[in-house]
């Protein structure tokens, strides 16, 4: 595996960036505090009562296709955060300069990969 690139001040600044893009995403989807308390509550992953599966199921339904993929990439992006490879260009294996982490903390690839992957889907 790859040497993790964060030191763990990165790490919590990631943690909390990453965090407040979901709290945002959330947001948009509830309409009051108990339905973001259920969001809050329920993460993928989580051992989750059916009901209350369903009941988060039915509540991001609301957000618009491009906010569910960005809850998604923010979801994977946190999951890459927890195992070690956050901020390695899934296309190069380099590290995705810090700026650029900073500007799209979901980002999975270096400016270079993206533009590449752009191309080929044209
Ligand atoms: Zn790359």
């Amino acid at each position: 595996m790859m040497a993790q690139i964060l030191n763990a001040a990165l790490v919590e600044e990631f943690r909390r960036r990453l965090r407040e893009m979901r709290e945002r995403l959330f947001r948009t989807a509830a309409t009051s505090d108990e339905e973001l308390q259920t969001l809050e509550a329920h993460q993928p992953g989580a051992p989750a009562e059916d009901v209350a599966r369903e009941s988060v199921t039915t509540l991001l339904s609301r957000l618009s296709g491009r906010e569910k993929r960005e809850l998604d990439e923010v979801y994977a992006a946190q999951a890459r955060l927890e195992t070690g490879t956050f901020g390695i260009c899934e296309g190069c294996g380099r590290a995705v300069p810090l700026a650029r982490l900073r500007a799209m903390p979901a980002a999975r690839t270096c400016v270079a990969c993206e533009a590449r992957e752009e191309e080929r889907a044209r």
